[in-house]
């Protein structure tokens, strides 16, 4: 028999736990590992993951036990497990030691089981946040910033929803921003008005790439916003830990204006690289201006004058240990975590949080006159404002000064971004509410380049997505964002290799299928689908194969190894898989004696194609919803748990369909309109050829919202108008309606010949 009894004086500190050892003998021979673990009063252990499975038994003392930011109290005499990879720590709530038995032992396939169904692991039923970053309305959105955290949220969201998720994408404007200023000055307008333009195009553009956030926040424009950004300031400045404090700055040796951002630039003091001020590019780190090798304004010519200036200024190295303890309780990639480590290297770090501008929210606070409310602290602050103007209009009562634990926050962003997003945020969050624990991953891009040069909205090196995008071109081109945007490293763009991924991956290999699919079901057995007969070993072995790519797809669009790169690989893979098969299977085809089997290749053929229209759907939706309608099926709106066939007895048209590039009927005589809409709606409806359709509005005529999404993309293939189900179910007769379409197409209809509007883009 062995006894261990527990003794204070012998316990060493470790996950923020005083851990005492129990001797068990050998943890070979037992099998398990066993401590005794004591949190003080006030104090908890450190947020952390293991695949050991894990169980405490309570000797004494209260609290709660966080998992996954599910807060269970707990006292003597419970026993709790933990499964493998749950993020738990223990929270002593009490006036007493909370002290605790825990046993852990490595189950190896329970741990596998738990890491090969990621799809939702961590969510539950917590609301999910997904934010893309803020773009600043100072141009339009570019290939760069949609390649990046535009698509990487709206993928991401799609795929979750599919799942069941409580989940939504978060967007906003990030007005304030001096780069808004300074455009301003350019274009000799008011910030405002500029914010006012480049919100729109930045909407628009989003639209046209299918990217609909279920939240924006204008910043400039929204009337609650200011005082809630003031009383998020005086919650920092009120604890004590935000201060005044004279510090060094840049000012013009001319007109004493003071310079920051993209007013000054010069070395960055870390890695020597050209910069602007605040932060680098290229290493991530911040800098002070002050601080930069060979300051130089970006007008003027005058050298900057050094001086001093009292700004409300954050210690942030004294929130090293709260940032690091951070990164443990959501997904932190090691990129993020090593520039954290590099920052918080430096003996001080103080940060400004006021600046002298006009273009800002000034704070309550009257003593720093003319300055304004760092546009960085917005950031932090617009996302959890962000989740409470989603609330209100959800009737969900979340709020800014009482943000909660199981708030599951999701970011996309730049690494550019990672100091802002990563570091200070969390930090300004642990002063203003003290009490909350962010639950956050970061989802971390590089940069995208544009023929070998950074794409950059000031200097307008960029190819605009309004310029690109249109109804027909919008499917290949989030296909080929995902397949090439920088998840791991830098990696460039070019117009001509989009056009040839497009043209030889997307239609000579995928639609080719798809058609040459449909003509052989046509010719064989009369476009119905035929059920499935006798099983070779051959047919049983694609059906794993394509079971495998299906929980491949969820692995890459989960939340844990989000990756856009693998997810085109995955789709492309259940192609390749599908051609190779269709060639081992087409010497049987015609053989009469071997019918049998020969529909079974059919048949797994068509749930390949099935299968492609569910795992596209959140990466190329018009594309999944238009090859699910050809196969007869309904649009995909579930993640699929296994692979199935297409019900035998169905219709499919696949044999002609155009899924990429232009329709080659796309651009008919504004007048032919009517006719081929009424000829449409009868055909749907099943009237007679003569029924008179044209005075009459869709739903009075009896179309059902389902005919109406048909119709919608009936008449984007035709006529390249990207008609609302809304509209088509509005006010407007048949005849308004194709007058609307005709009066909405001539804007649709830059299909196919992209480069010369890329020159200009490129140009301008
Ligand atoms: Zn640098």
């Amino acid at each position: 028999m062995i006894i261990s009894s527990y003794d204070a004086n012998s316990l060493h500190r470790s996950f923020g736990i005083d851990l005492g050892e129990i001797d068990m003998g050998a943890v070979e021979s037992f099998g398990v590992g066993a401590n005794w673990g004591r949190v003080g009063p006030g104090r908890h252990s450190d947020p952390h993951q293991h695949d050991e499975t894990e169980t405490f038994v309570i000797v004494s003392g209260t609290g709660v036990i966080v998992v996954d930011a599910k807060r269970t109290p707990v006292s003597s005499g419970m026993v709790l497990q933990f499964e493998p990879f749950e993020t738990h720590y223990l929270d002593n709530t009490g006036t007493t030691d909370l002290l605790f038995a825990t046993f852990y032992w490595r189950d190896s396939p329970r741990a596998s089981r738990v890491a090969t169904t990621a799809v939702r692991r961590r969510f539950g039923d917590r609301p999910v946040f997904a934010f893309s970053t803020p773009p600043t309305p100072n141009g339009g959105l570019h290939i760069g910033h949609l390649s990046g955290p535009y698509l990487g949220t709206d993928v991401f969201v799609r795929f979750q929803r599919m799942n069941g998720a409580n989940v939504w994408h978060l967007a906003a404007t990030d007005d304030f921003q001096s780069y808004v200023a300074s455009c301003a000055r350019r274009e000799g307008r008011s910030p405002a008005e500029v914010a006012a333009h480049y919100a729109a195009d930045i909407t628009q553009t989003l639209r046209l790439m299918d990217i609909e956030p279920d939240q924006i926040t204008h910043t400039s424009r929204d009337e609650r916003y200011p005082d809630a950004l003031r009383a998020f300031f005086s919650r920092l400045v009120d604890t004590g830990r935000v201060t005044r404090q004279e510090g060094a700055a840049l000012f013009d040796g001319e007109t004493g204006r003071y310079l920051y951002e993209p007013d000054i630039g010069g070395g960055c003091p870390t890695c020597g690289s050209s910069t602007g001020g605040n932060i680098c590019e290229e290493c991530g780190e911040p800098n002070f201006c002050v601080d930069l090798v060979e300051p130089r304004p970006t007008s003027g010519t005058a050298e900057p004058r050094s001086g001093t200036i009292t700004r409300y200024t954050l210690p942030l190295h004294d929130l090293r240990a709260d940032v690091l303890e951070h990164h443990h309780v959501g997904r932190a990639p090691a990129r993020l975590r090593e520039l954290a480590n590099r920052v918080f290297a430096r003996e001080r770090l103080d940060v400004a949080l006021t600046h002298p501008s006009a273009w800002g929210v000034p704070p309550t606070q009257q003593d720093v006159p003319g300055q304004v409310i760092w546009v960085w602290i917005e950031l932090a602050f617009g996302f959890i404002y962000g989740i409470e103007s989603l609330g209100r209009r959800l009737g969900i009562d979340w709020r800014t000064d009482a943000p909660q634990d199981d708030w599951k926050i999701v970011h996309f962003l730049g690494y550019d971004n990672t100091f802002y997003h990563s570091i200070l945020s969390p930090a300004l969050y642990k002063i203003a509410s003290p009490d909350w624990i962010p639950d956050v991953d970061y989802n971390v891009n590089e940069f995208y380049l544009l023929d070998g040069d950074k794409f950059s909205t000031s200097r307008r090196h960029a190819i605009w997505g309004k310029d690109l995008l249109n109804p027909q071109s919008v499917d290949g081109i989030r296909y080929y964002l995902a397949r090439t945007r920088p998840e791991t490293r830098r990696t460039n763009f070019t117009l001509a290799e989009y056009e040839t991924v497009v043209r030889e991956t997307l239609v000579d290999t995928w639609q080719r299928w798809l058609n040459d699919l449909g003509a052989r079901v046509e010719r064989r057995h009369g476009s119905i689908v035929p059920d499935a007969g006798i099983w070779t070993p051959e047919h049983t072995a694609f059906l794993a194969r394509l079971e495998n790519r299906l929980s491949a797809m969820a692995e890459c669009l989960g939340p844990d190894g989000f990756s856009l790169n693998r997810a085109a690989q995955t789709l492309d893979g259940i192609v390749e898989d599908t051609l190779r098969f269709s060639r081992l299977e087409d010497p049987l085809g015609d053989i009469e004696d071997a019918k049998n089997e020969a529909r079974t290749a059919i048949a797994l053929e068509l749930a390949a194609a099935k299968l492609l229209a569910h795992c596209a759907a959140p990466v190329m939706p018009r594309f999944a919803a238009r090859l699910a309608g050809a196969l007869g099926i309904e649009p995909p709106t579930q993640w699929p748990r296994l692979v199935t066939l297409v019900p035998p007895g169905t219709k499919v048209n696949l044999e002609r369909q155009v899924f990429f590039g232009a329709q080659p009927d796309a651009q008919g005589p504004p007048g032919s309109v009517l006719p081929w809409l009424s000829g449409l709606i009868r055909e749907a409806l099943q009237l007679p050829e003569d029924a008179e359709v044209a005075a009459a509005t869709l739903v009075a005529l009896g179309v059902k919202s389902m005919q109406a999404i048909a119709l919608q993309y009936q008449i984007l293939e035709r006529t390249g108008a990207d008609v609302s189900v809304e509209d088509l179910l509005g006010e407007r007769t048949v005849a308004e309606l194709a007058a609307f379409l005709s009066s909405l197409s001539p804007n649709n209809s830059h299909t196919g010949n992209l480069a010369p509007m890329a020159e200009e883009a490129v140009g301008a």
